[in-house]
């Protein structure tokens, strides 16, 4: 198997909707390294969603710890958004489309539900960036793509400058 790397849009991996995990095993947590590293690679990484590595399967990081030091890593397995919150439109963008960044709405409070890699079922409200990159995630895992909460491509969608150490 070809070790993992990121999927960049128009990857058809990414318009795939995951598919539920039901078995926590030992290929679960291979998946989960594998996010953590491809992400980790990344100078803006803020989260990753197992497609983005050409899995389609209900597993997605959230660590926002570079903008906020007190987050903890968030490992969801088949995460679901139960309430949002305090709507706000915001620039984005994505790690699969390195060109671009959007203005786009989403929520600054978000109570969801996931699994760990054990199974065991967790319940949790995230606020600010953090809510925000969750709601970023869980699309993710429905094979949806920030561009696609833009309402006019041609004045919201903004060609992101390469930065230093984004090859
Ligand atoms: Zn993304």
């Amino acid at each position: 198997m070809n070790p993992a790397s990121l999927r960049i849009f128009p990857n058809p991996i990414l318009r795939k909707k995951a598919q539920r995990v039901t078995v926590f095993d030992r290929s679960l947590l291979k998946l989960v390294a594998a996010l953590v590293r491809v992400m980790k690679s990344q100078p803006r990484g803020i989260g990753i969603a197992a497609p983005q590595i050409g899995t389609a399967r209900a597993v997605a990081i959230v660590d926002v710890s570079k903008r906020e030091p007190q987050a903890e890593r968030l490992i969801l397995v088949n995460p679901v958004i139960l309430e949002t919150r305090e709507p706000e439109t915001r620039k984005e963008g994505c790690m699969s489309l390195p060109d671009y960044t959007a203005f786009l709405k989403r929520h600054r409070w978000v109570r969801f539900r996931w699994q760990d890699t054990q199974g065991e079922f967790h319940e949790k409200v995230s606020t600010g960036i953090e809510a925000i990159c969750v709601e970023h995630e869980v699309d993710h895992l429905n094979g949806v793509l920030f561009i696609d909460h833009v309402t006019c491509l041609k004045t919201d969608l903004l060609p992101r400058p390469r930065e230093k150490g984004n090859e």
